[in-house]
């Protein structure tokens, strides 16, 4: 099988010949069909973050595809059914945070395509309890940004307690920021929309945003607060300066949602106006299982469109560029199905 391989961090991929992986005990194999390129893998690839993965691995955490071989003990998938495999590749299901709905933070979770090998290949493997079915009548297009983009979004819109009628700030249209937009209006909110290209302002009014702000000509701060300030505003450009602006953009008791993850990312956070204003700075990591499947009936249902453009996985390197000069609709799939 074929397989996009991080040799060494802030290098090139390299497109690998690889033996099938075999399933363990509780896992399965699957024919990946698709698998979306989250800007996550990028600060894989190029270990941004303090806490490394260490190569030779294969990013991807937005791999769809068909359980093509069962395990030991695996009882609850079948061959050939479709699945999606998130960032949280597996969590022990034990601990305070496992067990109060916060899987999220287990401190035993490995990452998909961080800490094990991911999506960016022609075969994965996966922990059964953690590859999520997807529901009939969404294409694995479709499925593989929703199982990072979407699934995190929704997830930090929760985080906020976001209500009918708020403001809601979404910085950065991206991969994240397109769907992030759409979960804001489902839940009733008024959304304002924040980018630096013409493109993804041009998005963002096509998805319905009601307010438009080109943090290249505007200052977002000033935009927002003329506007009565955000209830809640999502971090999601990989911008430091951005988040900063946000923030200075909240109403009272507003919450800014952390969620993009700039290297050696740092925010000022003023004391005073966080005190005088009663504002909160709150972090959000991708969502559970039941989110992800809140987030698969929203899209069955029709109520959620998915921004993207297909290439083959060969095109990785220069799919990576694309996405750091802006020059990427939403989100890059590579689609394996076809290739296959
Ligand atoms: P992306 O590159 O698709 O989107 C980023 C968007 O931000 C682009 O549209 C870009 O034009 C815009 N942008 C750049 N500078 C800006 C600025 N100054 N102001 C406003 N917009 C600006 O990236 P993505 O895949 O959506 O990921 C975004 C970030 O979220 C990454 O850092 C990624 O690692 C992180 N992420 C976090 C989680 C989590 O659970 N917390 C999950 C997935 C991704
Ligand atoms: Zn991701
Ligand atoms: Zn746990």
């Amino acid at each position: 099988m074929k397989a996009a391989v991080v040799r060494a961090l802030g290098e090139p991929l390299v497109i690998e010949e690889r033996p099938d992986p075999e399933p363990g005990p509780g896992q399965v194999r699957i024919r990946v069909e698709a698998s979306g390129l989250c800007h996550t893998d990028i600060h894989a690839a190029h270990g941004d973050w303090p806490v490394r993965p260490s190569p030779p691995f294969v990013p991807g955490h937005e791999g769809v595809g068909l359980v093509e071989e069962l395990g030991e003990g695996v009882t609850h998938l079948a061959v050939g059914q479709r699945v999606a495999v998130p960032w949280l590749g597996w969590a022990c299901g034990r601990c305070e945070h496992c067990l109060s709905g916060w899987e999220t933070l287990c401190e035993q979770q490995i990452n998909t395509g961080y800490d094990c090998d991911g999506g960016h290949a022609e075969k994965m493997l996966a922990w059964a309890d953690f590859a999520q079915p997807v529901p009939q009548g969404i294409t694995a297009l479709d499925a593989a940004p929703l199982t990072c983009a979407g699934v995190t979004t929704y997830k930090a819109l929760k985080v906020a307690g976001v209500r009918p009628a708020q403001l809601v700030a979404i910085s950065g249209v991206g991969g994240l920021g397109h769907l992030a937009l759409q979960y804001a209006r489902i839940a009733g909110a008024r959304v304002a929309a924040i980018d630096v290209t013409d493109e993804k302002l041009r998005l963002a009014a096509e998805l319905g945003a009601d307010l438009v702000i080109d943090a290249r000509k505007e200052d977002v701060g000033e935009v927002l607060k003329r506007h009565g300030g955000a209830h809640a505003a999502l971090a999601l450009a990989v911008n430091e300066a951005a988040f900063s602006a946000l923030n200075s953009g909240l109403r009272r008791g507003g919450k800014l949602v952390m969620v993009a993850l700039p290297a050696h990312g740092t925010m000022p956070v003023p004391i005073f106006d966080t005190v005088l204003n009663g504002t909160s700075v709150i972090g959000s990591i991708v969502g559970t299982r039941q989110d992800l499947a809140e987030v698969f009936q929203l899209h069955a249902a029709g109520r959620t469109r998915v921004i993207r453009e297909t290439r083959p996985l060969a095109s990785v390197n220069e799919s990576i560029e694309d996405v750091l000069g802006g020059r990427v609709r939403a989100r890059i799939v590579f689609d394996l199905a076809t290739e296959g």
